[in-house]
């Protein structure tokens, strides 16, 4: 007969290994999530996945209570690659993305360590990461995560729970590391594809985008346009008698007054509007969401500027004026019933037609098309 002191020692093994195989279990369990996440990430295509990944998907995948993204804005281009206009007032509402200026927040920037803190500690030390957050009153632990590429930082991952257990001092963080070293490669490598892609869609000399991106952003641009009721103008502009300014001037001094253009436009219209050189001097805006009538004191505004804006070269001056042909989205009133490709080429068409009239009546004018039906 066995001593019941010997079931008791054996039950009290049992119970250890039980609870072993169970933590062992619940570990594969986290690495698998950890792990799929990771590779998710890494695949992540676009900038619209990642966010989606790194901002919301997280959340409900590691059961937070919220995510904080905070990205240093090394080379001045952050938002323009990573956030198209619409999803930056959706996140900007929410708080969740943080982008740090090297020049105006050199302080912040220096205060982010090379190693995560965990527990209440990361609360304390980078408290204006959750600041605004909604959720602030709730958050009881939390993960800071450096995001760091070959020794440099570039931004850091905060992860939010309302367990004041979740995230504590001494816990492993190998999981975490990972995680981060993983989000760090795909922020990077995001990043440097929406690089290469903006290069592909500059025009070398001017820096305006070039007619492919046009093309592509302009097929966008109305469907959302068209979704909000929206009006949207297509604006032609072609410099007036350039081929006198090269043969008088040279090439080069040619160049120099496509450059000077380009910036005169861009000081005319709103960072949202897309610029593009269509062609040899020919230049075409896109103005979203906005009336006609306003476009039209942005284009007589900026014939006005060309015209009394001197171009200085070594020993004399130039001056250039243009002309300028507008078409509206509104102004084509069966839009709806025809596909992007032909209202976008029907938008084109018109605007250009109206160009043609600007250069028929004389130059250094604004011509708004009017449909000779209605
Ligand atoms: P209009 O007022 O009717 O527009 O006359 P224009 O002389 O401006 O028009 P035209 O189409 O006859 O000439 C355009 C010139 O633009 C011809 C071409 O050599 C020049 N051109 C095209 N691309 C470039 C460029 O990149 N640099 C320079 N300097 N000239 C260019
Ligand atoms: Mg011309
Ligand atoms: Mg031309």
């Amino acid at each position: 007969m066995m001593d019941e002191s010997v079931h008791e020692k054996n039950r009290e093994l049992q119970r250890k290994l039980n609870q072993i195989l169970k933590q062992a279990r619940d570990n594969e369990k986290k690495q698998e999530l950890y792990e799929t996440f990771g590779f998710e990430i890494i695949g992540a295509s676009t900038p619209e996945q990642l966010h989606d990944l790194l901002l919301s998907q997280i959340v409900a995948r590691f059961q937070l209570l919220d995510a904080v993204l905070c990205l240093i804005d090394h080379q001045k281009d952050v938002e323009r690659l990573f956030l198209d206009r619409n999803e930056k007032a959706r996140l900007d509402s929410e708080n969740r993305l943080l982008i740090l200026d090297t020049s105006k927040d050199p302080e912040i920037i220096q205060s982010l360590t090379h190693k995560p803190i965990l527990g209440t500690e990361a609360l304390r030390k980078y408290h204006w990461m959750i600041a605004n957050l909604k959720t602030q009153d709730r958050i009881k632990s939390a993960a800071f995560l450096p995001l760091l590429r070959s020794d440099r930082i570039i931004g850091a991952l905060m992860l939010l729970s309302h367990d004041p257990y979740r995230y504590q001092e001494g816990i492993g963080t190998l999981f975490l590391q990972k995680l981060s070293a993983m989000t760090a490669v795909a922020i990077e490598n995001c990043l440097n594809q929406q690089r290469i892609k903006e290069v592909s869609y500059q025009d070398v000399l001017t820096q305006a985008y070039n007619r492919r991106y046009f093309d592509l952003r302009l097929k966008d641009e109305i469907a959302r346009c068209t979704r909000r009721d929206d009006d949207l103008i297509c604006m032609f502009l072609d410099v007036d008698h350039f081929k006198k300014i090269n043969d008088n001037y040279g090439h080069q001094t040619g160049d120099l007054v496509l450059r000077h253009i380009v910036s005169l436009i861009k000081e005319q219209v709103r960072s949202c509007d897309i610029v593009a050189r269509y062609g040899g001097e020919e230049f075409v805006v896109a103005l979203q969401s906005t009336t006609l009538h306003a476009a039209q004191e942005i284009a007589e505004r900026l014939r006005q500027a060309t015209y009394s804006s001197k171009i200085i070269l070594h020993d004399k001056q130039l001056q250039a004026t243009v002309s300028i042909g507008m078409a509206s989205l509104r102004g084509m009133l069966t839009a709806q019933q025809h596909d992007a490709d032909f209202i976008c080429a029907t938008l084109l068409d018109r605007a250009d037609k109206a160009l043609y009239e600007a250069k028929a009546s004389g130059r250094n004018r604004v011509v708004i098309f009017t449909d000779p039906i209605r």
